[in-house]
């Protein structure tokens, strides 16, 4: 009952014209593949351009990051109104955001809040460090994650989630499929208590990690992991578009 989901996240790469070529490279392989929700998240710089690319196609736009107020005085900043012209989708809460720029749980919350109330849909990163993963603390560390990033928020309604180990983000060392499946369906458990049976099971909740075309199947088969927030790989067209392919035999 869940569309799969595959989120490309280019982080700080690509200039304008490599994001052209980016977005030509993938868009009529993408918009050929039926049954997954394709999201792909340029640079600020870019989304303007990407999203006259990809205008008229399947695939969706998001943003990497924002700021919660609207508008006025907050230099440099971009705010959720002026991403939602242009965009469906924000990821907040990534751990770099969390660990570079210390975006705390109050701040987060304040962003996911911001995003929903304009019709974005955040997708909301938690995860766990790798001393919190060795000690057996993973349950509890994503589960207040969630507490503080969903404080106040009334329902699930438009919120897509991504289990995203830190140890696991950009290092090669992906979590198993297994372990990634178990996480996902605690999530899903400890939020059906917080809101409802009914409402985690229209949830997406997607796995980041070293997802490449070649693990992304182990990943994909899982029935509590319903897609994938894709890092380094998604800067290679030929391999993002291989990640969906498979979403889509794979859940199709
Ligand atoms: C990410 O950026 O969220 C991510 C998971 O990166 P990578 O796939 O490169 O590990």
């Amino acid at each position: 009952m869940r569309v799969p989901l595959i989120t490309g996240n280019w982080k700080m790469n690509t200039m304008v014209s490599e994001a052209i070529e980016l977005s030509n490279e993938m868009r009529s392989g993408l918009d050929e593949i039926d049954g997954v929700d394709k999201v792909i998240c340029p640079p600020f710089i870019s989304l303007a351009t990407v999203y006259k690319l990809i205008k008229g196609s399947s695939i969706k736009l998001g943003a990497q990051n924002m700021y919660f107020e609207s508008k006025g005085a907050f230099t440099g900043e971009i705010s959720p109104i002026m991403l939602a012209e242009l965009c469906q989708f924000v990821i907040i809460g990534h751990s770099e955001r969390r660990q570079y720029f210390g975006e705390s749980g109050e701040i987060i919350n304040k962003k996911v809040k911001a995003a929903l109330k304009v019709g974005l849909k955040p997708i909301l990163c938690i995860g766990e460090k790798l001393e919190d993963n060795e000690a057996a603390r993973t349950e509890k560390v994503v589960i207040r994650q969630l507490e503080l990033a969903l404080a106040g928020v009334g329902n699930l309604t438009g919120l897509v989630i991504a289990y995203e180990p830190i140890w696991a983000i950009g290092t090669g060392r992906a979590a198993t499929g297994e372990e990634a499946n178990e996480i996902i369906g605690l999530i899903r458990c400890n939020l059906a208590k917080l809101y409802s049976k009914e409402a985690t099971r229209s949830l997406q909740i997607l796995y980041g990690g070293s997802v490449t075309a070649a693990n992304s199947g182990e990943f994909i088969k899982q029935p509590e992991i319903d897609g994938a927030l894709v890092g380094g790989a998604s800067l290679d067209a030929n391999q993002f578009l291989s990640i969906v392919r498979q979403t889509a035999e794979i859940k199709g």
